[in-house]
C-alpha cells in the first residue's frame, strides 16, 4: 500500500467518510485516517438522527444553505448506498400564546430557507396526526420534508464505498503531528507512522480545531457541547410517527421524540457546555431533565421501556457556522470544521461542497473514473426476507440459519459479513452497528460472548485480543480457572 497521497482525509465521521467517497470518483490516491478503530465513532455514532427539515438555521448561513440541499439529496444517497432512511415529518409544538410568535417566525424563517410545504396547523390537525402528544398542546409547525436516517449506517456505507473505489482506510492513525512542504504534508500519527498528502482536509468533529493547531491556524475554537438521550424498546413504535419538538432556545432546537429507522424511540438531547472534548458520560440530572421535558410533549411514554442511555458531543464553533474554507495559513488545507447539528442532515452537501473547494486548489488535471461505483452491495438481512428468501439464503451459506442475536434476529452470516466488507468491523461495537447485534433489550447480555468468538475466529485474533472499541476495551482479561 503507498504511504503518499494526493488527498489525505482527516477523520472518518459522516462528513470525512462522504468526502472520502466523494473523491474516490476522481483518479487521485486517497487517505483516511481515523484516530479510533472504526469509522463512526465520534459524533456520528451519538445524535438525534434527524434529518432536519432547515427550518432552524439563520438564513443566509453555511448551516442553512446545505440542511436544505443535504435533506433533499438524503433519499436517493439513502437508497444508493442501502441506508435506512425514512421521511416521517417534523413538528414544533406550541403549548401558550407565547409560543405563537416563535412558531411563527419558524415558519418564516424557513421560507427563507426554502423549506418545502411548511405550515402551521391547528391543535385538531395536530392530535389527528399525532394521538399520543399532550392534548395542551395549541398548535404547531408541520415540515413535511423532515426525515430520520441512520447516521453510523451512512458513515460506515460511506467508508465501505470509498474503500471499494480504491481509497486507503486507516484505523487508528491519531494525527499528532502536520509538517508543511513546499509540494505536501507529511501527516504523522501519536505512534509515529508517516504518510504524505499534496491536499489535507480536515474532518476531525469535536477535535477539529486542535488538528487546525498542528499546522499553526488558531482561526476557529471548538467547544463541545454534551447531549444526553434515552433510547426505548421497539415496544414503544408507534408511540409518536413523526420527530415531536418544542420550540427551540439558545442552546439549539430543545428535546425531542422521535421513532428510529430501527423502529425504536428516541428523547432527548440535553445540552451542556462542558471542558473535556471526550467526556461522553450520563448524567443523573441530564437523562432526569428530558424525562420530565418530554412528558409535556408526549405524557404517555413508558420509561419502564429504556434499554439504555448514552451521550454525544456538539462541536460547537465559536464562528457560528460550520467552517467550511481552505485554511488561511495554507490554502491546501480545506476544514470541514465546526459541523454541529444539523451537520448530520448537511452532510450529502457539504461532502459536495468540499470537493468543489478541493478543486479550486488542486493544480493538476481532476478526471473522473471511468468504473466509480457510486453505491455498495446491499447488506443480507435475514430479518428482512420472505420464508423463502431465508430459505435459499441458508441453501447457499447455512450460517445465515444461526440466529446469533435473538433480540434483534440476526445471524452469523451477517456478522462474518460485516468484518469481511471494505472497512469491516474489527470489534464487538463494529459488529453491533453495522449488523444491530447487540442493540435490542438485553443489550448484548445474550449475543456477546458468541459475537466475540466469531470476530476472534474472523480476525484470527486470540479471544483476549478482541475489544469493545478499540484500546484499551478488552473484554476478556484471563482465563479464572
Ligand atoms: C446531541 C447531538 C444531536 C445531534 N442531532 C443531529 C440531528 O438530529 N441531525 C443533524 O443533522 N445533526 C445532528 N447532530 C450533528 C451531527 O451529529 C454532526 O454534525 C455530525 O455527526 C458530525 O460529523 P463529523 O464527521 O464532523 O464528526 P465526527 O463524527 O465526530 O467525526 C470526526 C472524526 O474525527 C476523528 N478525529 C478527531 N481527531 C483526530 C485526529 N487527530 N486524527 C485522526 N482522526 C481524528 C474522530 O475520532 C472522529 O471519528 C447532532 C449532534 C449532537 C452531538
Amino acid at each position: 500500500m503507498t504511504e503518499n497521497y494526493d488527498v489525505a482525509v482527516i477523520g472518518a465521521g459522516v462528513i470525512g467518510t462522504l468526502i472520502a467517497r466523494s473523491l474516490s470518483r476522481y483518479n487521485l490516491r486517497v487517505a483516511l485516517l481515523e484516530k479510533l478503530h472504526d469509522v463512526a465513532q465520534g459524533t456520528t455514532k451519538a445524535n438525534s438522527a434527524i434529518v432536519h427539515a432547515g427550518f432552524d438555521a439563520k438564513p443566509g448561513t453555511f448551516k442553512a444553505k446545505y440542511n436544505v440541499r443535504g435533506a433533499a439529496m438524503m433519499p436517493e444517497l439513502c437508497q444508493t448506498l442501502h441506508v435506512p432512511y425514512a421521511n416521517n415529518g417534523a413538528l414544533v409544538l406550541g403549548f401558550d400564546d407565547d409560543d405563537v410568535p416563535v412558531l411563527e417566525s419558524l415558519l418564516e424563517r424557513g421560507r427563507r430557507n426554502k423549506v418545502p410545504g411548511l405550515r402551521l396547523i391547528g391543535k385538531e390537525e395536530l392530535l389527528a396526526m399525532e394521538p399520543n402528544v399532550n392534548p395542551c398542546a395549541v398548535g404547531a409547525l408541520y415540515a413535511p420534508s423532515g426525515g430520520i436516517v441512520s447516521p453510523f449506517d451512512l458513515a460506515i456505507a460511506a467508508a465501505e464505498c470509498a474503500v471499494a473505489n480504491g481509497v486507503d482506510f486507516y484505523r487508528d492513525f491519531d494525527v499528532a503531528r502536520i509538517n508543511q512542504h513546499d509540494t505536501h504534508f507529511s501527516i504523522y500519527s501519536a505512534a509515529g507512522k508517516k504518510r504524505t498528502a499534496k491536499l489535507v482536509v480536515n474532518a476531525a468533529g469535536v477535535h477539529a480545531d486542535d488538528v487546525a493547531h498542528l499546522v499553526g491556524d488558531d482561526s476557529f475554537h471548538i467547544s463541545p457541547r454534551r447531549g444526553e438521550y434515552l433510547l426505548l424498546d421497539n415496544t414503544q413504535a408507534g408511540v409518536v410517527n413523526a420527530t415531536i419538538f418544542q420550540c427551540p432556545s439558545d442552546m439549539g432546537k430543545g428535546v425531542l421524540i422521535t421513532p428510529t429507522v430501527h423502529h425504536n424511540i428516541l428523547i432527548g438531547p440535553s445540552a451542556d457546555d462542558i471542558d473535556v472534548k471526550d467526556d461522553l458520560s450520563t448524567t443523573d440530572p441530564g437523562l432526569k431533565g428530558i424525562q420530565t421535558t418530554m412528558r409535556l410533549s408526549v405524557p404517555g411514554y413508558q420509561i419502564k421501556d429504556v434499554i439504555t442511555s448514552f451521550s454525544g458531543l456538539r462541536a460547537h464553533s465559536n464562528t457560528g457556522d460550520f467552517v467550511l474554507r481552505p485554511s488561511l495559513i495554507d490554502p491546501r488545507f480545506i476544514h470541514a470544521a465546526g459541523i454541529e447539528s444539523p451537520g448530520l442532515s448537511a452532510s450529502p452537501a457539504i461532502a459536495a461542497y468540499v470537493v468543489k473547494l478541493f478543486a479550486d486548489v488542486w493544480e493538476e488535471e481532476l478526471s473522473e473514473k471511468t468504473n466509480w461505483n457510486p453505491g455498495r452491495p446491499k447488506p443480507l438481512r435475514i430479518k428482512e426476507l420472505s420464508r423463502e428468501e431465508r430459505r435459499e439464503a441458508i441453501k447457499k451459506r447455512p450460517e445465515y440459519g444461526r440466529i446469533v442475536c435473538r433480540c434483534e434476529t440476526v445471524s452469523e452470516g451477517e456478522i462474518i459479513d460485516a468484518i469481511r466488507a471494505p472497512a469491516g468491523a474489527r470489534d464487538m461495537d463494529g459488529v453491533k452497528r453495522r449488523t444491530r447485534a447487540g442493540m435490542g433489550r438485553c443489550q448484548a447480555g445474550f449475543c456477546g460472548t458468541k459475537v466475540l468468538e466469531i470476530l476472534s475466529r474472523e480476525l484470527q485474533l486470540p479471544p483476549q485480543e478482541i475489544t469493545k472499541f478499540g484500546a484499551g476495551s478488552q473484554i476478556l482479561l484471563g482465563k479464572t480457572k
